[in-house]
């Protein structure tokens, strides 16, 4: 039984939208259905989110909420955390959730078969037996984390940041040394010549 609010519709729209359906993808939908459920949809850029981690789960936020790279409701935040924000522009309701880490049967579990896969002298029998393995627990893990109550998933608190500003159309500045265009806040000044990045970087490495 899955966990209130997740559907096989969800599922296979996240599924379908990732390339393929692990834990990852799992704990990004139970993210994503809490966002639905507490913030709404970024169908009219209402909503953005802040993701800091560019993994597997982020998708889910993409395929579900519609937060997107591409419509500018969608930042990323590196730091390597499964941790989202969500901001809900009319009246500044925002959360972050942080996915709670677990040691549990399953993840000892993981530990274990990944150890073992490590092995290079392995037979090509008893390796094909531990991936057996491993495949099995992946789905035990999936079953798992779209059906275990969400507080025990993430924790809920406040965002790190401030909510991010309306994703703005800015012009375009040709780089002095490569001809191409950028946006203007990426173009940096080097010598008194506009550079885009890469440029730049390149000017400064020479120097
Ligand atoms: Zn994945
Ligand atoms: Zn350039």
């Amino acid at each position: 039984m899955y966990a209130p609010g997740i559907t096989q519709e969800l599922i296979d729209k996240a599924v379908a939208f990732h390339g393929h359906w692990c834990p990852g993808l799992s704990t990004g939908i139970r993210a994503a259905v809490w966002a639905m459920q507490n913030m709404g949809t970024a169908a009219d850029e209402e909503i953005v989110a802040v993701t800091e981690t560019d993994m597997c789960a982020v998708d889910a936020i993409q395929a579900l909420v519609g937060c997107t790279f591409g419509k500018g409701n969608l930042i990323f935040r590196d730091r390597g955390k499964v941790a989202f924000s969500f901001f809900r522009r009319s009246d500044g309701k925002k959360a972050r959730l942080m996915q709670k880490l677990r040691e549990d049967d399953l993840s000892q579990r993981a530990r274990q078969i990944r150890q073992e896969l490590e092995n290079r002298n392995l037979s090509e029998k008893t390796r094909a037996e531990w991936e057996a393995q491993a495949e099995l627990l992946k789905k035990q893990r999936i079953e798992q984390i779209l059906s275990q109550p969400f507080e025990e998933l993430f924790s809920i608190g406040e965002p790190l940041c401030d909510m991010p500003h309306t994703a703005r159309r800015l012009p375009t500045i040709i780089c002095d040394a490569c001809g191409e265009g950028v946006m203007s806040t990426r173009i940096r000044e080097v010598n008194g010549r506009h550079l885009c990045i890469d440029c730049a970087e390149k000017q400064t490495s020479e120097n």
